[in-house]
C-alpha cells in the first residue's frame, strides 16, 4: 500500500505517518526530515537547501524529484510508504505519477489532513522533537509524562527547528495556498482523495486514516 498525507505545516502529518508505519508495516517517507538531514551532513543539497528552507519556501521540483525517486528506490520502500511532505506541486505530482507508472506500482489513497490555517501557527511554534529518537511533542498538545525527559527513549535533549519560529510560518503557509492546494483538485479529479478532520485530537486523526486504510471508505 503506498500513501500520500497531504496537509499544511502543521496538519499532522508527520505525527499520523509514524502511527501508521507501525500498524500497516509502511515506510514514512518524509522529503523534510530527509531535507534536514542533507543540510546537517554539509551536503551539496544541503549547502543549497538551507537558505530557502529558513525562508519557507520550497526547493526546486528537479531537485527534490530526484532525491525522491532515489528514496523509493531503497529496499525498504518495497513495503509501501507514506508520502510525508511529497508531493509540494503540481510538477512534482505530475513526476510521481510518472515514477509509479514506470515502476508498476499505485498510489492506494491521497488523504489530505483538513485543519484550520489560523491554529496551525500555534501548531507549529510548540513544536519540538526529541533530539535522540526523533519522537515528537508539542508545549500545549503533548508533553512528556514526565517534564523534559523523552517518553519512548529517556533522552533529555530536545530540539527545534529552525523554520518553525513565527517568521517563518507565515511564508510557510503562503507557500502551500500557492502552491501545495493545487494538489487537492489533482487528486480528486483522479478519484483519490479523501479528506479527514485534522483538528480533532490525534488518537482520533488517526482512528479515521486506519478505518479509510483498512475499508478503503
Ligand atoms: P506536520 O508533519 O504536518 O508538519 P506534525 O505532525 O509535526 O505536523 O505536527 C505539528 C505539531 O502539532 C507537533 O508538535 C504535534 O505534536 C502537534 N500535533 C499533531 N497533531 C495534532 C493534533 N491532532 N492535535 C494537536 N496537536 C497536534
Ligand atoms: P512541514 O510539513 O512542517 O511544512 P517539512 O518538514 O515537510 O515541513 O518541510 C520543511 C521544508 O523543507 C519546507 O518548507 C521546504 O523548504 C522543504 N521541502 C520539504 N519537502 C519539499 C518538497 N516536496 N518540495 C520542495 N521543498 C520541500
Ligand atoms: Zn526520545
Amino acid at each position: 500500500m503506498n500513501l500520500i498525507l497531504l496537509g499544511p505545516p502543521g496538519a499532522g502529518k508527520g505525527t499520523q505517518a509514524k502511527r501508521l508505519e507501525e500498524r500497516f508495516g509502511l515506510v514514512q517517507i518524509s522529503t523534510g526530515d530527509m531535507l534536514r538531514a542533507e543540510v546537517k551532513s554539509g551536503s551539496a543539497i544541503g549547502l543549497e537547501a538551507k537558505a530557502i528552507m529558513e525562508r519557507g519556501e520550497l526547493i526546486p521540483d528537479s531537485v527534490i524529484t530526484a532525491m525522491l525517486a532515489a528514496r523509493v528506490e531503497q529496499p525498504d520502500a518495497a513495503r509501501g510508504f507514506i508520502l510525508d511532505g511529497f508531493p509540494r506541486t503540481t510538477p512534482q505530482a505530475e513526476a510521481l505519477d510518472v515514477m509509479l507508472a514506470g515502476k508498476g506500482l499505485v498510489l492506494d489513497h491521497v488523504i489530505e489532513l483538513q485543519v484550520d490555517d489560523a491554529k496551525m501557527v500555534e501548531r507549529i511554534s510548540g513544536r519540538y522533537t526529541c533530539a535522540k529518537c526523533g519522537e515528537g511533542y508539542h508545549d500545549t498538545f503533548k508533553q512528556p509524562k514526565t517534564a523534559g525527559v523523552c517518553d519512548v527513549c529517556g533522552g533529555t535533549e530536545f530540539t527545534r527547528r529552525a523554520d518553525d519560529k513565527a517568521e517563518t510560518v507565515g511564508a510557510r503557509l503562503a507557500a502551500y495556498h500557492r502552491q501545495t492546494a493545487p494538489l487537492l483538485p489533482y487528486y480528486e479529479a483522479q478519484n483519490k482523495l479523501r479528506s479527514v478532520d485534522g483538528m480533532a485530537e490525534m488518537s482520533a486523526v488517526t482512528s479515521d486514516l486506519e478505518r479509510i486504510l483498512t475499508s478503503g471508505a
